[in-house]
């Protein structure tokens, strides 16, 4: 498998009549470009974990998720590149069919255990479970860990070059991580792939790492919810697409660039604003679709 290089990252600028009009820049950090296959805030949000296993002589990673997870799937993907075996409890029962997902999870080695709604809430390991050589993982990397990994991503740019950096928000970990390392330069504003999950102010706060004002987080552009999507964000994807050669996800990228082109137009960022918004990967995500939903 090719190797997870940072240095394939780079920030496009995105251009967009609306945004010349309102006197605003934005560029794109390309996180997905990262790897074909770990893609974007993943690989942050495990770095230390990997770390850590192979500082320890751990021979495993276990960790959490759902069929469609991009978390199961880039621990799959980095576990194999690190020489780690990997291990994914799966939500719900055993499908009769693996989805895309998950097929290429084991593909690269990874063992799946699927335990029950129920069991997966209170994060219930199956009994046969040793964890004396592996290294558990949090659903979604969510920890210090995960955040203190993602707030790296700060590393790749110069954060004086921006007043507002934009992020989708599912545990929260990374927007934890960018707030803690962008701290002082401007506002980093989250746009929820959820609907209305109002916890997420508090599950962001609770990994600063230092006193910060409150998350900001804005919940109108979950499209009917996780993973759920619409038409028009289809439409935007394709037409993002079309204008500047950028792939998103219709999970949480496509929603975010919605969402920073909608905040635009209701003026939402100053002029003079300069925004980064981060692609943080899941493109593989968007292989729940029919075929040809997507132009690229
Ligand atoms: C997981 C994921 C997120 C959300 O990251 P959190 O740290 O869980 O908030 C955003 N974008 C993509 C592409 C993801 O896969």
């Amino acid at each position: 498998m090719q190797d997870i290089n940072p240095e394939h990252i780079r920030v496009d600028p995105y251009l967009s009549p609306l945004f010349d009009e309102k006197g605003i820049t934005a560029d794109i950090l390309r996180l997905d470009l990262l790897h074909p296959v770990v893609s974007g805030n993943k690989w942050f949000k495990l770095r230390y974990y990997i770390e850590q296993a192979q500082e320890q002589n751990k021979k495993s990673l276990v960790t959490f998720g759902g069929a469609w997870s991009n978390h199961i799937h880039a621990t799959a993907a980095a576990g194999k590149m690190a020489g780690l075996k990997t291990i994914g409890i799966i939500r719900g029962e055993a499908p009769a069919g693996l989805s895309t997902t998950l097929l290429q999870a084991v593909e690269m080695g990874m063992q799946l255990y699927f335990i029950s709604r129920e069991e997966y809430r209170q994060k219930k390991l199956p009994d046969q479970f040793d964890l004396s050589d592996a290294q558990l993982i949090p659903e979604g990397g969510y920890s210090l860990t995960g955040a203190r990994g993602a707030a790296t991503i700060i590393g790749l740019i110069n954060p004086d070059d921006y007043t507002h950096i934009c992020c989708a928000v599912g545990s929260g970990t990374m927007m934890a991580g960018l707030m803690n390392a962008f701290h002082g330069k401007g506002l980093v504003t989250g746009i929820s792939a959820l609907k209305n999950n109002h916890s997420l102010e508090t599950a962001v706060g609770e990994l600063l790492e230092q006193p910060h004002p409150a998350p900001v987080i804005i919940h109108d552009y979950h499209f009917g919810g996780f993973a759920k999507h619409k038409r028009p964000l289809l439409e935007f994807m394709n037409a993002l697409y079309h204008q500047t050669r950028i792939p998103t996800d219709i999970v949480y990228t496509g929603k975010l660039c919605f969402a920073v082109n909608d905040l635009a137009g209701k003026n939402y960022f100053p002029p003079g604003s300069k925004i980064l918004l981060i692609h943080s990967g899941g493109l593989q995500g968007n292989r729940s679709l029919p075929n040809g939903s997507l132009i690229f």
